[in-house]
């Protein structure tokens, strides 16, 4: 079979499913307006790919890491979408001036804006998938933010896509180039993927052809272990809701390999985890959590697993049902097929907090600090019983009247009393910016590793420590005859202005 009579085949395919979808829809739902798709009319060409929300952070880890999961596929199909012809338009939404001066951006910018005319109502989609305010299930919840301010930075734009956000501007260019026919991915399925400007019910009111890459999409579900319920359950159920609305879904990977167009069969998917910290954005525990492991595109392959660190061999423990962690690790993944590997490694991180430690007797702020490397006078002090910007001291969703704030990197030294038995605090990242629009573009910069040294000896190191997590539990106790305890706000590698750290409720014990 040569390229051309793949291709052939492939949108035959294509539009086979897309009638299926079309006619079981219709069966229940009544749409106004008519399909007309021929064959012949769903070629590359009038075919546009739009891509939503592809963000490079989400306030909810799992939500993030499976956005994260989805781009080493997503960039080997758009690659063998644009060969053969199709118009890839990139759809940030609320972070779309991030692409100010990109041509791809401005040249959409450029388009001659057209009316775009109602000839269908919306979709009538019923999401029957249950939700939630985050997807990592039972356990800590990420507090909201909006924290992001760009797409994936491992996607691919390549020289000739557009990026809009805008559903007239979206519209004017599908016109402008002759397109009739839209496959959507991205982000999140049940949210903007269908709402949003330039979204799915936009442009299948103004009587575009719309579909779904049943592969390269998500939903913004839940994870409920109890009852076995994962955000891969709740995606497929969300596309099967698209579906019974008119909006039929393809698997675009799937087909493109059936038809040759990959030009390698190196591996795209990625094992899934719920929840799924990772060592920059860690999973804190209380006690313990279950995991469930997941890879829905790679059929009749076994998961294997390791938790000491080693990368997963086709010997290793195989996977048959979620797993209870309830000690600090990394866990690794990896889908085998036939004794081979056909997935990305894959890791997730975990780490247990200790109990919550008792109040101070002696509070940090009523003890006078060497300030070392500080400039004395200058902005750049620890604040007392405030953040590092003069403000109420707030960690993870709560406020403090006893603490201090400080910037990364800082060290910090007090002097150690002979009374003074433990030293006991909580640490996170403070929330002021969430004030100005949920920290609307800043919120995922800031990240600190919180640190205790007695004497130059490390004593207590928290994990990396993002804003909106729960706040990390120090309760150490003080060697006989120590002079010194520096408290360190270490930098996490962003070497960001925005690394603000809040210890609170601290200071020593000396019953
Ligand atoms: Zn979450």
């Amino acid at each position: 079979m040569n390229k051309n009579q793949c291709i052939q085949c492939l949108f035959v395919v294509m539009f086979l499913v897309a009638v299926w979808g079309w006619a079981k829809a219709n069966s229940d739902v009544k749409v106004t307006g008519s399909w007309n798709n021929k064959p012949t009319e769903l070629n590359p060409e009038k075919t546009a790919i739009i891509i939503v929300d592809m963000w490079n952070y989400h306030w909810c880890m799992t939500a993030s890491e499976r956005v994260s999961a989805m781009v080493p596929r997503m960039n080997v199909v758009l690659e063998a979408a644009r060969e053969l012809g199709m118009q890839i338009i990139w759809n940030p939404s609320d972070v779309v001036t991030a692409y100010s001066g990109y041509p791809q951006y401005e040249k959409a910018l450029a388009v001659e804006h057209r009316q775009r005319p109602t000839v269908r109502p919306v979709p009538k989609a019923e999401f029957t998938a249950p939700g939630g305010d985050c997807m990592c299930g039972p356990g800590f919840k990420c507090g909201v933010n909006y924290g992001w301010d760009g797409m994936s930075p491992d996607l691919m734009i390549a020289d000739n896509d557009l990026i809009s956000a805008s559903t007239n501007e979206i519209y004017s260019l599908l016109v402008e180039r002759g397109i009739t026919d839209v496959i959507y991915m991205g982000v999140h399925t049940n949210m903007c993927v269908y709402g949003k400007p330039g979204a799915i019910s936009p442009l299948w009111q103004a009587g575009f052809n719309c579909m779904l890459a049943r592969d390269l999409n998500d939903a913004f579900t839940t994870y409920d272990p109890g009852s076995g319920y994962t955000p891969d359950m709740g995606t497929t159920e969300i596309d099967e809701n698209l579906q019974t609305a008119g909006i039929p879904n393809i698997n675009m990977g799937e087909e493109f390999r059936q038809a040759g167009l990959l030009k390698s069969d190196v591996p795209v998917d990625y094992v899934r985890f719920a929840p799924w910290g990772k060592l920059e954005r860690p999973y804190l525990m209380d006690k313990k959590t279950i995991v469930t492991l997941t890879a829905p595109w790679l059929e009749g392959t076994e998961i294997r697993y390791t938790a000491d660190g080693s990368e997963p061999t086709k010997e290793s423990s195989l996977y048959t049902a979620p797993l209870e962690i309830s000690q600090t690790c990394v866990l690794r993944a990896a889908a085998f097929r036939n004794g081979k590997c056909v997935s990305l490694p894959s890791l997730a991180y975990y780490a247990l907090m200790q109990a919550i430690p008792p109040k101070p007797d002696i509070y940090l702020e009523d003890l006078s600090f060497i300030a070392n490397g500080y400039l004395p006078d200058f902005l750049w002090q620890p604040q007392k019983c405030k953040s590092f910007e003069g403000k109420p001291l707030r960690v993870s969703k709560k406020s403090y009247s006893h603490g201090m704030g400080f910037r990364a990197p800082s060290s910090v030294q007090y002097e150690i009393k002979p009374e003074y038995k433990r030293f006991v605090a909580l640490a996170g990242i403070d929330e002021n910016m969430l004030d100005d629009n949920h920290g609307r573009f800043v919120a995922m910069h800031s990240s600190v590793v919180f640190q205790l040294f007695i004497d130059g000896k490390q004593m207590a190191e928290s994990p990396v420590m993002r804003i909106s997590q729960e706040s990390w539990r120090f309760d150490v106790k003080i060697p006989q005859g120590s002079r010194h305890i520096n408290l360190v706000c270490m930098d996490a590698g962003s070497r960001s202005l925005l690394d603000y750290g809040n210890w609170v409720d601290a200071g020593f014990i000396t019953q």
